[in-house]
């Protein structure tokens, strides 16, 4: 038979362990703990190109790319060189350097944002962009899409109840998703299903005049992919005949859909954008930028308080600016990215349908999920994805895995492709996938 003996993770289970003891669930992000796939997460020890190592040695085709970041492939070299170059200057200088001003520079004129503000994290970049957004319109609300995730922000970790869009009573009712977040914070942020035009212009008819900011992933990722529709997009437009602030989350899909992101690629024109993961090329950066009108809030040109010790960071900025420069060298990245993309998901529900499998494959550039469903008029919401059988996902993660594949460890997650993937790990990976189905 093709099953696999499963490599030993002696020295994973070990570090789990360790560090259950001094961590909260043994991991510093929920989803690396495997909750929802079961078994032992594995401890990375290196990575290179297209492939994890971890602490026992067994090395994976890697899908995480670390949830978005590594698009050239890991350890890739002029960034590595970049990073060297950069440290022999110092970490840290809590002064301002040539590194922000080059970077900034670049992303400005890649995406057309006017200005841009550095920050650490995606969850601080969006954080920023809402209080922005509030401090130039004077208005409390914003308003959010369901399946939507744009960091752990108090007032950004709350989701509609079901049924809310249908039900003129609870129009705009939202409950917090997470313990910690006081009932009163989530009361300011409003729920909207994705790619409903009608809730979204009646949401808006309704609280628009007391809405600061609308925010958006531009094509999701953290409900599994979904990809909006023109119709969509348009109602997302006209939010801004509100005065509303619409802001883009490119935090998954900047850099990596297209130079300008999934903004680039859909034609769209936010407010205010989102960056994170690939603008720091692996390194801790976020930024958020758009609009001088609106940019010019930010303290201290203006009255919107935003700051960071580690803002800006040499190290990062060097990462960041190597990443970007290296995707803007080469035009035929985007394509390749896409080409593999596009022949995994043909493998992927060829392979699923011989072996009886329901599978929906939704993919756009190097983003792409499997949802253990039959859908056969697609996949366009949380609620369409919802129903994907995860115990058969999870099963399917762990054949992955014993063959040395490497997938994104949820069902309701994109996984992606990264510059260093060629033809041997697309056919490793359907191999090991035909394998898996067939013994589901
Ligand atoms: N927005 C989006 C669209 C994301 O995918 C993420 C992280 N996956 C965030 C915001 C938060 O970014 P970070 O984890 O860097 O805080």
């Amino acid at each position: 038979t093709d099953v696999p003996l499963p490599p030993s993770t002696t020295q994973s289970e070990g570090l789990f362990a360790r560090a259950k003891a001094v961590t909260p669930g043994g991991v510093n992000s929920p989803v690396r703990a495997f909750r929802s796939v079961g078994g032992t997460p594995r401890f990375i020890r290196e990575a290179h190109g297209a492939y994890l190592t971890d602490a026992d040695g067994t090395r994976y085709v890697d899908y995480i790319g670390s949830w978005g970041p590594m698009i050239l492939g890991h350890d890739f070299p002029a960034v590595r060189n970049a990073i060297q170059a950069a440290l022999l200057r110092g970490t840290s200088f809590g002064a301002p350097g040539e590194g922000e001003v080059e970077l900034a520079e670049l992303v400005t004129r890649l995406t057309g944002a006017e200005r841009v503000r550095f920050v650490n994290s995606g969850t601080e970049a969006t954080m920023s962009a809402l209080r922005l957004a509030r401090g130039f319109t004077g208005r409390n609300f914003i308003l959010k899409f369901r399946g939507n995730y744009h960091g752990h922000a108090d007032g950004l970790l709350v989701e509609a109840g079901s049924g809310l869009l249908t039900n003129a009573d609870a129009l705009g009712a939202a409950a917090p998703s997470s313990a910690g977040v006081p009932a009163e914070y989530a009361a300011l942020t409003l729920v909207s299903e994705y790619n409903d035009p009608d809730a979204l212009d009646a949401l808006m008819q309704e609280r628009g005049h007391e809405i600061a900011a609308v925010i958006f992933e531009p094509v999701v990722g953290n409900a599994g992919v979904l990809i909006p529709t023109p119709e969509f997009l348009a109602a997302l437009h006209r939010v801004k005949d509100r005065g509303v602030v619409l802001i883009a989350d490119e935090v998954m899909t900047g850099f990596r859909l297209s130079l300008n992101g999934a903004t680039g690629l859909l034609g769209l024109q936010p407010d205010l954008t989102c960056w994170g993961k690939i603008i720091g090329g692996g390194l801790p950066v976020g930024a958020y930028g758009g609009r001088a009108e609106i940019m010019d809030f930010v303290s201290p040109q203006g009255p919107v308080y935003q700051a960071g010790t580690l803002s800006g960071n040499p190290l990062a900025m060097a990462a960041g600016l190597a990443t970007l420069r290296e995707l803007e060298a080469d035009p035929e990245l985007y394509a390749r990215l896409e080409a593999y993309t596009t022949q995994l998901a043909a493998g992927l529900k060829d392979l699923a349908a011989k072996a009886g499998v329901p599978l929906t494959v939704n993919h756009v550039g190097s983003m792409l999920t499997a949802f253990f469903v039959d859908a056969p008029g697609g996949i366009r919401t949380y609620a369409q994805a919802a129903p994907s059988d995860t115990k058969a996902f999870a099963a399917w993660f762990q054949h992955l895995l014993a063959r040395g594949i490497y997938w994104a460890p949820s069902q309701f997650e994109s996984i992606f492709v990264s510059a260093a993937h060629t033809d041997l790990e697309l056919n490793a990976t359907l191999e090991a996938a035909r394998g898996a189905y067939k013994e589901l």
